[in-house]
């Protein structure tokens, strides 16, 4: 940083901690000395007159915003105060002026010497201000309105591990174009037309030459944190809860991250008990027709020749606790066409008119909640509003807001997956399809009961020798 040419220098008399009263003239004459030894050029000094010093606004404090007016604008590059109580004795408001020379790049001192161009400098500052605060009470929370404060301001939290997508070393400011045009091209495939699989999007990723975070080849799991992080969305988060949109861009916006969370959830369906992964589109929905048991599915071979059966299971209890009787014996493959046409048709037969919410109606409501919590946030900014009032309306729209949120997204999910996407999953049989596949039979069946046929029937079977019973909707 170049030497400042245009020092202001605010004083401030106050009682301090000892009850000592800190005179202007040797404040300024300390200051002054600072500046000389640095080489500093002195513009301008800021007296203020005798004000209280923990409890009072910064609107109470017309050397202060003044001061703070000026630098901003550039009219000076520099500030220099005795000491950070003298500056203020509020943690939030000297985490504000931190931001505020941060942001506006100028110089700032102490003739304590705090350097406030290293982190641990600020972070030595925060803390003096933090001890300076002490006496006054309840500092804790202060910290955390301050934190809250900022968060409102669409201040994301800057800390934590590089986040794909974002520059390194930008605070999560800035965008990496190459890592965000990946993630939104994941996006994409994740809720397009033919909806693709995390798995995909790691194919994917991956054979772009992109890493991890971490270092390593992308894998679901990590691809999926980067799909769950709110950050992805511009979301800022405060205390783990959502609550407002980032300043800064983001790969996502709101909506495209809402919707692919209600993706990820749905998708997150519990394996199912025994051998991990189901490999058969129906099992699980068919019954024995004799007992009522749930029947397997399995690879058999018999007299040289491989396939699929469905048994009722008497040697072993199945997930119902109940042992089977054993009567019901059939191949798989005629069981699975009969049902695919079935579902194919209903599929097909279901029409446009079965869709529900007007997205307007909830498109509506999030407007009009966002609108009064800009409004409330208007009044408190204005000191027309309490501290608890602000945050007691505040975590009650923000309730509604995310309710209103989530079934927008679930709105749009569900509209995305019905009709002719249902049908492109539906004809997609790959084997990473078959959950969603499944999930659509889920739509359209309850469950099948099979009958036996009798052994080496070489005539096929007849339809009516399994019941379907349709899902209700
Ligand atoms: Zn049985």
């Amino acid at each position: 940083m170049a030497k400042p040419k245009r020092v202001g220098i605010y004083v401030r008399i106050s009682k301090d901690r000892r009850g000592q009263e800190l005179g202007v003239q040797r404040q300024e004459k300390a200051c002054r000395e600072l500046c000389e030894r640095m080489g500093w050029v002195v513009l301008k000094v800021y007296p203020e007159n005798d004000v209280s010093a923990s409890t009072t606004s910064k609107r109470g404090r017309p050397a202060y915003a003044e001061i703070l007016r000026d630098a901003r604008d550039g009219f000076i590059d520099g500030v220099v105060v005795h000491s950070v109580d003298r500056l203020t004795r509020r943690i939030s408001e000297l985490a504000g002026f931190l931001e505020e020379q941060r942001e506006h790049g100028f110089a700032f001192a102490t003739t304590e010497g705090e350097d406030t161009s290293t982190a641990n400098g600020r972070m030595v500052l925060t803390i003096k201000g933090a001890v300076a605060q002490q006496e006054s009470e309840r500092m804790s929370e202060r910290i955390n309105i301050s934190l809250l404060q900022r968060r409102e301001q669409g201040k994301p939290h800057a800390g934590g591990k590089r986040q794909f997508g974002f520059k390194e070393g930008s605070c999560f400011q800035e965008l990496d174009e190459a890592e965000t045009e990946l993630i939104r091209e994941g996006h994409r495939m994740l809720l397009g037309r033919t909806p693709r699989t995390p798995g995909d999007v790691v194919r994917f990723w991956n054979s772009r030459g992109s890493s991890s975070p971490q270092g390593g080849a992308w894998t679901i799991q990590s691809v999926k944190r980067v799909y769950r992080s709110e950050r992805t969305g511009g979301i800022v988060t405060y205390k783990g809860q959502g609550i407002g949109d980032s300043i800064y861009p983001a790969p996502l916006n709101r909506e495209q991250w809402e919707a692919v969370q209600t993706l990820l959830d749905s998708r997150a369906t519990p394996a199912p008990q025994g051998s991990g992964k189901r490999k058969h589109l129906y099992s699980g929905f068919l019954r024995c027709g004799n007992c009522g048991s749930a029947l397997r599915v399995q690879w058999a071979t018999i007299q040289g020749r491989t396939f699929r059966r469905t048994f009722c299971h008497s040697g072993q209890r199945g997930k119902d606790g109940r042992l089977g009787c054993g009567k019901v014996s059939r191949k798989y493959v005629w069981i699975e066409q009969r049902l695919n046409e079935m579902v194919a048709a209903a599929l097909n037969a279901r029409s446009p008119q079965q869709e529900e919410t007007p997205a307007e109606d909830l498109t509506d409501g999030i407007g009009l909640v966002e609108a009064r919590i800009r409004a409330f946030r208007g009044r408190w900014k204005d000191g027309r509003m309490a501290d608890e009032d602000y945050f007691d309306s505040l975590s009650h729209l923000r309730e509604e807001l995310r309710t209103l949120r989530t079934r927008a997204a679930t709105a749009v999910v569900r509209r995305s997956r019905t009709e002719s996407d249902a049908v492109a999953v539906w004809e997609d049989d790959d084997t990473d399809s078959l959950e969603r596949r499944r999930a659509i039979v889920a739509t359209v069946i309850d469950h099948v009961d099979v009958f036996s046929v009798g052994r080496g029937r070489r005539k096929p079977p007849d339809i009516t020798s399994i019941r379907v019973t349709p899902a209700s909707r």
